[in-house]
């Protein structure tokens, strides 16, 4: 049998490494920490379950196909539920606003409380699968590096949509010619913050989100999002795919300019094929450190980062949901900071997800598991720790101020989480969320191939290669980074 090295069990390297043992190559898997999953992981503390990063789970059938692509009923392994409401949306000035998945239900909502007409939500809404639909096939489901990609009637029919894509306009310019409200303009441009880019100077092509969430809807798995990765690390299992934990990669061999393995603790490790599944711009610093530098790739500005307090809260609020907002007075100053200035504004959006809410296990009865995060710039030496101490000073008034608590008093557990810790628990860039930002038009062809052009047998999955970061993307990573390789005959 040929064999791959997978470097990293990310959920792009789980979801590879099933694709590939299907295709009949004996895979191992070779992870730096101790358990698998990278971001999408979860913390215990005290009687208390987090999700440690993601929290939206969009695009099931892409986890799904996994299992069936096996032979088997993702329903032995995996189940989850669509919410109703995709999130709570709260303002300082008493509005709050419940994004119903149901479009109808939500552009009612919308109306009532944002005294928006409908026919603009409903607008925005269809203009958001019109971009899905014509460049979904395109960006997400193929490599942008291959000529047969751009042949494509696909493609041909996106050349000639360009203006409607939005690729003229930045995100915040469509939203404000679409809604009278500038809450709704708020509520849109936050879809940019999806893959860590800033709504101010993103092109409005990112409108495609909201139909992520809207008309194809938000789930939420039924014991958390770390489910994702412990079903898939079950499944690769059964498929025989052997993981080596504690095993940080040092280098990946070349010979002749082919990749024939890995060099793990001083010793050396063979194989058919590598992928690496590491940040690609800290890959080239480490374990490619030898190989020629993809310069122009590895320059590019990287998404904005996470500031996370895992709270255990001891009481309850009727009023919260699974996913909570807590907007900024200022979105455009807040986004400057996060960009420009690289600091935390001091009037932030607050996102709390609570689990709990829909799997009483994950906190103790009549307490919360608050997942309370702030978008915060990348890593670039900042004084975190003073950073840190004034955000959560300012988080806490402002939850304060709207939910009318003090939340300092009912914190019993509390764990952070900063872009630091980020890139030194997963080896991201600076501590970004997902890889390289989308600010720039063109950003979409400066990530980096699913394959070396000048290394042959090595190749990339994960959220800073193509099509990009978040898990859906990184799930389709994996399937065109494997699409590449025959079916091996036995
Ligand atoms: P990663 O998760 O980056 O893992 C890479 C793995 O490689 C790690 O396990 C690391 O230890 C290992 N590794 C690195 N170097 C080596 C080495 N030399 N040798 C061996 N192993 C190595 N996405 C969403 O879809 N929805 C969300 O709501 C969302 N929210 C997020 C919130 C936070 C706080 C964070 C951090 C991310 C969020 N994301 C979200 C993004 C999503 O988590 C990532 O895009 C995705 O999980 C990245 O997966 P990956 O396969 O690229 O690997």
């Amino acid at each position: 049998k040929k064999k791959a090295l997978i470097i990293g069990s990310g959920i792009a390297g789980i979801a590879s490494s099933i694709r590939l043992a299907q295709k009949g190559f004996n895979v191992e898997v070779f992870e730096a920490n101790p358990y698998p999953g990278g971001k999408l992981s979860e913390i215990q503390i005290d009687g208390y379950r987090f999700d440690a990063g993601p929290s939206l789970f969009t695009m099931p059938e892409l986890v799904e196909e996994l299992f069936e692509l096996a032979g088997k009923n993702p329903k032995d392994y995996f189940e989850y539920q669509k919410l109703e409401v995709n999130c709570h949306y709260f303002w300082e000035d008493g509005t709050r606003l419940q994004a119903y998945s149901d479009p109808d239900l939500f552009i009612q909502e919308a109306e009532k409380k944002l005294g928006e007409p409908s026919d603009h939500v409903k607008e925005a809404l269809s203009k958001s699968e019109y971009i899905y639909e014509h460049l979904a096939p395109l960006f997400m489901q193929r490599s942008l590096h291959e000529w047969k990609t751009w042949t494509n009637p696909d493609a041909l029919k996106s050349y000639l949509r360009m203006g409607k894509l939005g690729i003229f306009s930045t995100m915040n310019e469509a939203n404000k010619k679409l809604f009278d409200s500038p809450k709704l303009v708020q509520l849109f441009n936050r879809y940019a913050t999806y893959n860590g880019s800033n709504p101010y100077e993103t092109p409005a092509t990112l409108n495609i989100i909201p139909h992520l969430e809207f008309n194809q809807g938000a789930f939420f798995p039924k014991n958390g999002m770390h489910e994702i990765t412990s079903s898939l690390f079950k499944l690769s299992k059964d498929l025989g795919v052997q993981y080596h934990f504690n095993k940080k990669v040092e280098e990946v061999l070349v010979e002749n300019k082919h990749a024939i393995g890995v060099q793990v603790a001083g010793e050396q490790y063979m194989a058919d094929v590598v992928i690496n599944n590491m940040d690609m711009v800290n890959a080239y610093k480490t374990i490619l450190k030898k190989q020629s530098q993809p310069k122009t790739l590895l320059k590019q500005p990287k998404s904005s980062s996470a500031l996370i307090f895992y709270w255990g809260i001891r009481r309850t609020f009727p009023e919260l949901d699974l996913h909570n907002i807590f907007f900024s007075e200022n979105y455009l100053e807040e986004f400057d900071h996060i960009f420009k200035k690289g600091s935390i504004y001091h009037d932030p959006t607050v996102y709390v997800n609570i689990t709990s809410t829909h799997n009483s296990k994950d906190a103790p009865e009549g307490s919360m598991n608050w997942f309370t995060m702030i978008n915060v710039p990348n890593n670039q030496g900042q004084n975190w720790d003073q950073m840190i101490q004034e955000a959560k000073k300012d988080i806490i008034h402002k939850l304060n101020r709207i939910l009318k608590t003090d939340v300092e008093s009912l914190i019993e557990v509390e764990e952070i989480l900063d872009p630091r810790k980020i890139e030194f628990k997963t080896s991201s860039a600076n501590g970004a969320l997902y890889g390289n930002s989308s600010n720039n038009k063109f950003a979409a062809f400066l990530r980096h191939a699913n394959y070396s052009s000048k290394i042959k047998n090595l190749y990339f999955c994960g959220g800073s290669v193509h099509p990009g970061g978040g898990i859906p993307l990184c799930l389709l990573s994996a399937k065109i980074m494997s699409g590449m390789f025959p079916e091996l005959e036995d």
